[in-house]
């Protein structure tokens, strides 16, 4: 597993452990070249899943891609990482479990949004306010580059939505 730090191959596994639901595995990683630390998750992948967008087109499900984007929406929000990995879990299991291997990308958009909204409701309100305007919900790549490119301040959202954040 590459040091998301610094590139070095080199990194070691310091701690495993079964998630709480126990439907992945968690490790802690240490890099010897910078002393960066990390953690991957380890779980069942049921089958693959294609997305379609509203153009049309048909690309591959990535959920690095869905992470990236929960990582933007919830940056410096007091969240468990454990609890965004089971969200997507849950998420993915839902699609997973749909009986269709193709999944339109306004579904994605919905189920994200519904997690969001009882994990976190600054990161439900980012998330939805590029969602929302967005016209390829899938495009989760799109989505991040949005929020990276604008000044997501959680100041003037507090109140709107985050009174049922945790
Ligand atoms: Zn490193």
């Amino acid at each position: 597993m590459r040091c998301p730090y610094c590139g070095s191959l080199e990194t070691q596994v310091k701690d495993s452990r079964p998630t709480e639901d126990s439907s992945s595995i968690r490790r802690r990683r240490v890099c010897p070249d910078c002393a960066g630390r990390f953690t991957t998750f380890e779980r069942v992948q049921l089958r693959e899943l294609t997305v379609v967008k509203k153009s049309g087109r048909r690309v591959p499900f990535e959920r690095e891609k869905l992470m990236r984007s929960l990582d933007i929406a919830l940056r410096k929000r007091p969240v468990d990482p454990e609890r965004v990995e089971r969200m997507v879990n849950g998420i993915v299991r839902q699609l997973e479990s749909s009986g269709e291997s193709e999944i339109a990308s306004e579904r994605i958009g919905q189920l994200v949004m519904k997690g969001l909204r009882t994990l976190d409701g600054v990161a439900y309100v980012r998330f939805a306010s590029v969602y929302r305007n967005f016209t390829e919900a899938s495009d989760f790549g799109a989505i991040v580059d949005e929020l990276v490119g604008e000044d997501v301040e959680p100041a003037g959202v507090d109140a709107a939505e985050a009174s049922d954040g945790t």
